[in-house]
């Protein structure tokens, strides 16, 4: 059975260079064969909820102008794990002179693996009729950026992030790009921490995967950021791919996301992958669906 869903897909909504118009999305998805779909613009912050707000009533005008879609176009979010200090810091204005900040949070200065969180509520959540909540782990916190204390940091919002009531998929798990927001953080010298992924504990991965099953949370198969991407080694996707084969099998319920942040969906990334899944067993006829 070939990929008929995806649950991570940014619009023009989202704070970065995401550019999808609704329309674009609607018409690409049945393009595609994406027969059950949701948008997921960024939220960092409370500073993005204008961007909430704007996704929420083009979703609407969307589902309007297509009532057949009704039922199989969703409206999610992708959140982002953030400390509390930099919730703090916003909710006070106290970020005035810091270069990049605030639209990805307040990247330098917080404590040392600062407390996390997610930057919204029940009554947020009902506002904008959030149906799901992808949650992301972008950035590490104010850690140390040798690569024991990275994985460490990473493992600890991967944590968060499953166990977290709020969060109905778990997103790109072990993102390779840390440095694009180290960037923003000013430490060049950060480097994912996961590439080798021979080396990432396993205890670390039965820990996840039994969050993941006590909280029934989705993992996702991030195909733009991890399974498609050329930064990623092939090593590296063989081992992983086998590991998440190995997870669905235990029964982790694996989700579909593109992460496009394109114009359109591209159907030719949907065949690709579903070649790929099939090579390792994957079975996209059980993954995630609301
Ligand atoms: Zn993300
Ligand atoms: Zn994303």
């Amino acid at each position: 059975m070939a990929i008929t869903s995806d649950w991570h897909i940014h619009t023009h909504c989202s704070c970065d260079s995401a550019c999808m118009e609704f329309e674009a999305l609607v018409k690409s998805a049945k393009e595609c064969g994406i027969t059950d779909f949701g948008v997921s613009d960024h939220y960092h912050t409370r500073l993005q909820e204008q961007d909430m707000a704007t996704s929420r009533k083009d979703f609407e005008k969307t589902l309007e102008a297509h009532p057949e879609l009704k039922g199989h176009f969703h409206f999610g979010i992708e959140a982002t794990i953030i400390s509390e200090w930099e919730i703090d810091k916003i909710l006070k204005g106290d970020y005035v002179g810091i270069k990049e900040a605030p639209t990805y949070g307040v990247r330098i200065g917080g404590p040392k693996n600062a407390p996390v969180t997610l930057d919204f509520d029940d009554e947020f959540i009902e506002k904008y009729g959030i149906e799901y909540v992808v949650s992301g782990v972008h950035w590490p916190m104010y850690c140390d950026t040798d690569r024991d204390s990275l994985l460490k940091e990473y493992h600890r919002q991967y944590m968060y992030a499953a166990t977290h009531p709020y969060t109905t998929i778990l997103a790109h798990y072990m993102w390779y790009d840390s440095g694009l927001f180290t960037n923003l953080w000013e430490i060049k010298d950060a480097k994912n921490p996961f590439v080798d992924f021979s080396t990432v504990p396993v205890s670390m991965l039965d820990e996840l995967k039994a969050a993941l099953l006590e909280c029934n949370t989705a993992f996702e198969l991030n195909l733009g950021g991890i399974v498609l991407t050329p930064k990623l080694p092939d090593s590296f996707k063989d081992e992983y791919l086998g590991w998440v084969a190995d997870l669905q099998k235990s029964g982790v319920v694996l989700s579909s996301g593109s992460d496009s942040h394109s114009a359109a969906l591209c159907a030719d990334d949907y065949e690709e992958c579903d070649k790929i899944f099939k090579h390792y067993g994957i079975d996209s006829s059980k993954f995630f669906c609301l």
